[in-house]
Parts: structure tokens; sequence; C-alpha cells
């Protein structure tokens, strides 16, 4: 499921994000990788409540037109 996010990433955004995206952590383990999604989730949490709140409002209707499509 992809969730699109409309907000304006801060310079820490852009640096956890192209830290995420970057090779080497394509390589690295998953302690690794769980820690830096960690690590965005807080930034996120706590810079950019407004996103979190989206994100969880958007949820539940997702999931209900997934639930349509799969009953048609
Ligand atoms: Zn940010």
């Amino acid at each position: 499921m992809k969730i699109y996010l409309d907000f304006e990433p801060c310079d820490q955004c852009k640096t956890i994000m192209s830290e995420l995206s970057d090779e080497k952590m394509m390589f690295a383990d998953e302690k690794t990788r769980t820690d830096e999604s960690a690590k965005f989730l807080r930034h996120l949490t706590y810079n950019h409540s407004e996103v979190v709140q989206a994100v969880l409002k958007d949820l539940p209707k997702q999931k209900r037109n997934q639930e349509f499509d799969f009953f048609k």
C-alpha cells in the first residue's frame, strides 16, 4: 500500500530520506534499516504531526476502498 504524503519536508527530513534511499542502506542489515525508519517516524511525529494525523485519517478510508473493490 502506498501512502502519499503532502507536506513540505524540512532539511532534516531530506537528510533522513536520502539516508534511507542510499545504496548503503539497501545493503544494511535489518536492524539498521529498522532504526533508520524509526528515526524518520519519530521525527515526523514530533516535527510534522499534521502528516501523522493525515496518515491516520487516510488509512481506514483506503482500507474501505480496497474492501469495496474486493467484493465487487
Ligand atoms: Zn522534517
